[in-house]
């Protein structure tokens, strides 16, 4: 599992591969393993075929950067990838909600002492107290941290991780409308940095004519689908559904959930939606026994090919 083939100054959440490291990465796959297409793994999981030493490449939320550089690269190795694309933000130089919170909350110049914010009946306050004014240590500590395995190494990234936690399980518009508020706070516009902007329509299509590459479904908003009703589910996959196959063509089977978030609820809405299989975000092997509608991925990180051989080989121990 890519989300991001790119080099930016910070990857809080360890998913963005450098291209040069991506390149090697692939090299390697299509060197030492079987890279099948994701069509062709599910179909091989249903057969019970599914051979040893097989791979499948997919992306996940739609980044410019999977068409502008890791296309390029997958083309010139022959080496097929499934993307899978939330809709909204397709064709629109908005950013994802989790980038803009990052670049306001950790790496604004400078912001208020005093933070307040009434999310969801939860009011989350902060004192900011030496971190107004974004020191070039401080933002190196930022830039260096990973989210997801170490503890918030300053008041703003605490700050950070816990209006992210708060947000995380809204919709859209009650997204919006907080990051509306914050961007206030912070004095600040919306953030429309180019290297974080999502496909245009031209750049989707384009893609979704190579015969090498899959377009798969990723919600519409890209919302934590369990924290939804079963209706809302229904509409964000049906519209992500109905956009993909007006833009690209061609019919989506194949649904990665925002997050690996999902419920019973989820299921059946892909059930009822003849979906072929989903995938989720738990780290597991695919195989024989494997439920189509629970596959597992394993997130690629920013390493040289021999830290990522090492790794792929104990993924492959299972
Ligand atoms: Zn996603």
């Amino acid at each position: 599992m890519y989300h991001r083939i790119a080099k930016p100054d910070a990857d809080i959440w360890k998913i963005a591969v450098d291209p040069v490291n991506f390149e090697q990465q692939i090299q390697f796959l299509r060197k030492k393993t079987t890279v099948l297409s994701v069509p062709e793994l599910v179909e091989a999981v249903r057969n019970k075929k599914v051979k040893s030493n097989t791979v499948a490449i997919t992306f996940d939320d739609g980044y410019a950067d999977n068409f502008l550089v890791a296309k390029p690269i997958l083309d010139q190795y022959a080496v097929p990838a499934t993307f899978f694309v939330a809709s909204q933000t397709i064709g629109t130089t908005a950013e994802f909600w989790w980038d803009e919170l990052e670049n306001i909350l950790l790496f604004a110049p400078q912001l208020p002492a005093a933070f307040s914010l009434l999310v969801a009946d939860q009011l989350i306050t902060a004192s900011l107290e030496q971190e107004t004014h974004l020191s070039d240590a401080l933002r190196l500590q930022l830039q260096h941290w990973d989210a997801s395995n170490e503890p918030a190494p300053s008041h703003r990234a605490s700050l950070f991780l816990k209006v992210w936690q708060q947000l995380r399980p809204l919709s859209h518009a009650e997204q919006q409308q907080q990051l509306h508020a914050i961007r206030e706070w912070a004095s600040m516009l919306p953030s429309q940095r180019p290297d974080y902007r999502a496909m245009s329509v031209a750049e989707l299509r384009t893609l979704a004519s190579s015969e090498l590459h899959t377009i798969g479904l990723h919600t519409h908003t890209h919302p934590a689908l369990a924290f939804h009703t079963a209706e809302v589910q229904q509409q964000e996959i049906q519209r992500n559904k109905t956009f993909l196959e007006q833009h690209t063509g061609h019919q989506p089977t194949i649904l990665a959930y925002p997050y690996g978030n999902h419920n019973q609820e989820t299921i059946a809405v892909a059930a009822q939606l003849h979906l072929q299989a989903c995938f989720t975000t738990e780290v597991k092997l695919v195989g024989h026994d494997s439920d189509k509608f629970r596959l597992g991925r394993f997130q690629v990180l920013n390493n040289p090919v021999s830290s990522f051989a090492q790794q792929l080989h104990k993924w492959q121990k299972g």
